[in-house]
C-alpha cells in the first residue's frame, strides 16, 4: 500500500503543494506505521486515503496560510498529546527549520516516536513524556513556545490549561476540533480569561476526500499564565475551567 500524492488537493483546499523530498518522508513515514502497527494497535487509520486525509492533510490544514503566523522564523513548537506524532511529525516534514518538541505520557507512544525520528532523520524534533500538567510547570518548557498544537486530547477548555503555559506572551495555540459548538465556544472563553489567551480565528473546513467538518480554533496568549495553572495531574479534566 502507497499513499497516494494528490497534489491537485492540496492544492485546491490549502492552496499549497508538497515538494518531492516531503512526499517522499511522507510515505517512509506511513511504512514505518504500517510496520510498527502489525505489532502494536498504534493507531487505526491505516487505509492509505484514510491516512492521508486523517492524518496528513488534517495535520497541515491547521498550521498552513496563517497571515499571523511569522512562517520563515525558526519556531519553537509543542505537540501536546501527539500520540503516534500527530499533528507534529507531518509539520515538523514541511518545516525543517522549526524546532518541536513531541509531548505525550504514554512512554510506550515516544519509543515508538523515537524510531519514527531516527528512521526518517528529522533531526528537528524532539521527545518529551510526561503529563501536560507536570511539564508546564518545568521552567525549560513553560512560557517558551511560539505554537502550540493539540489534537484530540479532551475538551477545549481542558486543552486552553495545558496549551497556554507553555506560550510566550503573543503565542499562537492552535485546537484541532471536528465540530464546534456555541457552548463550547462559551466555555473555552471562560477558561481563556483565567489563563490569559483570546480567541482570534475559528477556521472551518470540509476535508477534502470525505467532506467532514473540521474546526481550527486559533488562541493567542495575551498576557502570562497565572502560575496556578496547569492545575494538578487529572484536575483539568475532572473540573473543567
Ligand atoms: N494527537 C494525536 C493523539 C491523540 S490521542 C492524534 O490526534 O492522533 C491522545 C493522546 O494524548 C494519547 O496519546 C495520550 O497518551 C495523550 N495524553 C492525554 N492526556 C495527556 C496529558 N495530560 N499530558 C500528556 N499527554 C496526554
Amino acid at each position: 500500500m502507497k499513499l497516494p500524492t494528490f497534489e491537485d488537493t492540496w492544492q485546491n483546499s490549502l492552496q499549497w503543494q508538497p515538494t518531492e523530498k516531503q512526499l517522499e518522508k511522507w510515505e517512509q513515514l506511513y511504512q514505518e506505521i504500517l510496520l510498527i502497527n502489525r505489532q502494536i494497535n498504534l493507531t487505526r487509520i491505516t487505509d492509505p486515503q484514510d491516512f492521508w486525509e486523517k492524518h496528513l492533510w488534517d495535520s497541515l490544514a491547521g498550521v498552513i496560510g496563517l497571515d499571523f503566523l511569522p512562517y520563515k522564523d525558526s519556531l519553537k513548537v509543542i505537540d501536546i498529546g501527539t500520540g503516534a506524532g500527530f499533528p507534529g511529525l507531518p509539520i515538523s516534514i514541511i518545516f525543517p527549520h522549526w524546532q518541536l518538541s513531541l509531548l505525550d505520557s504514554t512512554q510506550k507512544k515516544i519509543k515508538v516516536i523515537n524510531l519514527f525520528l531516527d528512521a526518517l532523520k528529522l533531526s528537528n524534533c524532539q521527545t518529551v513524556i510526561g503529563r501536560a500538567e507536570d511539564i508546564g510547570h518545568l521552567q525549560q518548557h513553560r512560557e517558551t513556545y511560539d505554537l502550540g498544537l493539540i489534537r484530540a486530547v479532551g475538551e477545549p477548555s481542558v486543552c486552553a490549561e495545558y496549551v497556554l503555559p507553555f506560550l510566550k506572551v503573543g503565542g499562537i495555540g492552535v485546537l484541532y476540533r471536528g465540530n464546534w459548538t456555541k457552548a463550547e465556544e462559551s466555555n473555552l472563553q471562560t477558561a481563556l480569561k483565567q489563563l490569559g489567551g483570546k480567541i482570534i480565528l475559528v477556521k472551518q473546513f470540509q476535508t477534502p476526500l470525505t467532506q467532514s467538518v473540521r474546526h481550527f480554533i486559533y488562541l493567542k496568549k495575551v498576557i502570562s499564565t497565572p502560575r496556578q495553572f496547569p492545575r494538578s495531574v487529572g484536575i483539568p479534566k475532572q473540573k473543567p475551567l
